[in-house]
């Protein structure tokens, strides 16, 4: 599976807000963004002012970057977002929480999305008492992610329950961490996306 490859931490910066991609190292002060909150490069001090498509384009960037998606396949997500019922912005937004390695991220256990999708490329996980190891799965309400019994001793996994109690679990998820399960309750709407992301901006971008 293709990923960027470079430090996620210049994400933040070009964004200009933390995305939280590295876990725990977000919440102390070792975060570069606390250190140096100007865009990364020779000119990343200077000021500029976006037209309406540099706004769209850095908006979608932006979004891509918080879940980890590389351009094809988030395209894909907009096409079907845009093909459901309702509204597209939202539907692609649910669509992005509820892959397994972001459910799985905010269940708690991987300290980050990056995190997760490599503990689910490990077979780590079951999804209704099965292993999975697609980290793209899309699940529905009421499916449960539980820890394989193997890997109940990870120390990652382990770590990342720990710190996870630093983070809220939203209210769409129900998580028993002693039990190293979680469910889908219902799914995600909108106020369940913390991050400020404009999702319309999305929209307008993909249908110029
Ligand atoms: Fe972003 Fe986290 Fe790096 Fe801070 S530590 S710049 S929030 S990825």
């Amino acid at each position: 599976m293709a990923r960027s490859t470079c430090s996620v931490c210049k994400f933040c910066r070009r964004e200009n807000m933390k995305l939280f991609l590295k876990g725990d190292r977000c919440y102390g002060d070792k975060c570069a963004f606390e250190r140096r909150a100007y865009p990364p490069g020779q000119h990343g001090q200077r000021r500029t002012k976006l037209s309406d498509f540099g706004l769209q384009l850095r908006e979608k960037q932006k979004v891509k970057r918080i879940y980890g998606i590389l351009e094809r396949q988030f395209r894909k997500y907009f096409d079907s977002a845009d093909r459901q019922k309702g509204i597209t912005g939202l539907n692609l937004l649910r669509r992005l929480e509820i892959r397994l390695d972001s459910v799985v991220y905010r269940m708690g256990f991987g300290d980050s999305r990056k995190e997760a999708r490599q503990l689910v490329l490990h077979s780590h996980f079951f999804v209704n008492g099965k292993p999975v190891n697609i980290p793209n799965t899309i699940l529905k309400a009421n499916d449960e992610v539980s820890v394989r019994p193997k890997s109940q001793k990870l120390v990652t996994i382990l770590r990342s329950i720990e710190n996870s109690k630093k983070r809220e679990i939203s209210d769409w998820l129900e998580v028993n961490a002693a039990e190293f399960k979680g469910r889908i309750k219902f799914l995600p709407e909108r106020n369940h996306v913390t991050l400020p992301i404009e999702e319309n901006l999305v929209v307008e971008l993909y249908s110029r």
